[in-house]
């Protein structure tokens, strides 16, 4: 039998009206907020994402799915959708029309990383990003969806952690006052954290090796660093979420694994998935537009964990029936052929009626519609027809009525939706 891939996975028919709920609930929220979906393609040029997310980051140096098309051009399955977003907004010149947009993706994204609970190699994220606004209330709002989208969900225990990353004229001072502390603590930390010491000191604050963490609890925070339009950026932050009663906590450890990044990142965290903690992260871009050929637009945005998030969200969620479900148990051909009409008519109704073609016994039919678990049986054979009246069956209460087969599609439609 042919498998799954490693770290790829089926979502079954059953979880699927959970993931649904999930996804109608954010996206519904966001569409409250004036944010629109923009669709883009899963595979793009991997310059795309080896100039935008960074050539010394995980993603790009161990985890993009890349290989030549037929013609030989590097091509990459998108692991993750920011880049995507940009690139459209600058070929598309969807910054001429007005700078703002508010825009939504949601779908796969590919990495290939260990797979464990809560880390596929083809996961799924909501997206939403905010192009060509530079005011920290811009972030202050896409956090605030956040937590208003995971109380919604009924998760509990998450919280929003905040950082910053600075811009190009406080950043660089930070990075060497950084690889200071790091050098001073080379013999503790891991090797990943002593090779990206030179290339990408950030990184070493989010490793997660304990040793690691624990040997860069004190390590100089970056927030003691900014510049002055950074640190009003941050302050601005700060108090537009205050004011809007939403609490955080400021966290000198989030960096992000991502290059781009400038002034605001944030994370949503939660306690109850073990280490696969991050259910969104996000964070401000402000030169990513420029540095991938567009005009200089500032950015902000995040992208929601999707399997992470269907893990936490509440027990509930995609378990309310959509709509009132019959068997019907059809005896002999004459029976099936009506019911077949029948069950047509009532699904234009939006009665989905659920008719067995086996052409068994009535006993088998009836052990299968109690098995499925159907409220409403419809039993009909030839003595039905003959007194043109079938049997309408409450698996429940065992109650049986009889139902005129003249009229029977709005008849069973009234009986089962009131
Ligand atoms: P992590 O620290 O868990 O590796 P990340 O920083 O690499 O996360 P982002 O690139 O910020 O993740 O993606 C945003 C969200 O997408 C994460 O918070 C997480 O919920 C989800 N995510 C990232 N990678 C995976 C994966 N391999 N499988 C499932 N979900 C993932
Ligand atoms: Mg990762």
């Amino acid at each position: 039998m042919i498998q799954l891939v490693r770290g790829f996975r089926d979502i079954l028919p059953q979880q699927t009206p959970r993931w649904r709920a999930i996804e109608k609930t954010a996206i519904s929220l966001f569409q409250d907020f004036g944010f629109k979906e923009i669709r883009i393609p899963i595979l793009e040029r991997t310059e795309l994402f080896a100039r935008s997310i960074g050539e010394d980051t995980d993603i790009v140096e161990k985890e993009m799915y890349t290989f030549p098309d037929r013609r030989g051009e590097l091509i990459t399955l998108r692991p993750e959708a920011t880049a995507s977003i940009v690139r459209s907004y600058i070929q598309h010149k969807l910054y001429a029309k007005d700078p703002v947009q508010k825009v939504y993706t949601t779908g796969p994204m590919f990495r290939r990383e260990r797979p464990q609970k809560g880390r596929y190699r083809q996961f799924y994220q909501i997206d939403v990003e905010i192009l060509g606004i530079k005011s920290a209330y811009a972030d202050t709002l896409l956090i605030f969806m956040l937590i208003t989208l995971l109380d919604r969900l009924d998760v509990s225990d998450a919280q929003a952690h905040i950082n910053s990353l600075g811009c190009s004229a406080c950043r660089p001072g930070f990075r060497a006052k950084l690889s200071e502390f790091i050098s001073s603590r080379a013999d503790v930390l891991c090797s990943d954290c002593n090779r990206r010491r030179e290339r990408n000191p950030l990184r070493v604050l989010d490793c997660k090796v304990p040793s690691c963490r624990e040997a860069m609890a004190d390590a100089p925070s970056i927030l003691d660093s900014l510049c002055s339009d950074c640190e009003r950026h941050f302050k601005e932050l700060t108090q537009s979420l205050t004011h809007l009663n939403v609490s955080y906590v400021i966290d000198k450890r989030i960096v992000r694994g991502l290059d781009y990044y400038t002034r605001t990142i944030f994370e949503i965290q939660t306690g109850s998935m073990g280490a696969q903690n991050a259910v969104v992260g996000g964070g401000r871009y402000d030169n990513l537009v420029k540095m991938l050929g567009g005009p200089d637009i500032p950015a902000t945005g995040f992208a929601i964990g999707l399997d992470r998030l269907v893990e936490i969200a509440g027990s509930r969620l995609g378990t309310e029936q959509k709509q009132p479900r019959v068997f019907i148990a059809a005896i002999g051909e004459e029976s099936i052929a009506k019911a077949f009409s029948w069950s047509c008519s009532l699904g234009l109704e939006g009665v989905c009626a659920e008719l067995d073609l086996s052409g068994k016994s009535l006993k088998a039919l009836m052990k299968r519609a109690d098995k499925l678990g159907f409220e409403y049986v419809v039993i009909v054979g030839d003595n039905e027809l003959r007194k043109r009246a079938v049997i309408l069956r409450n698996m429940r209460t065992k109650a049986q009525d009889l139902i005129p087969i003249d009229g029977i599609v709005e008849n069973l439609k009234k009986r089962l939706t009131t």
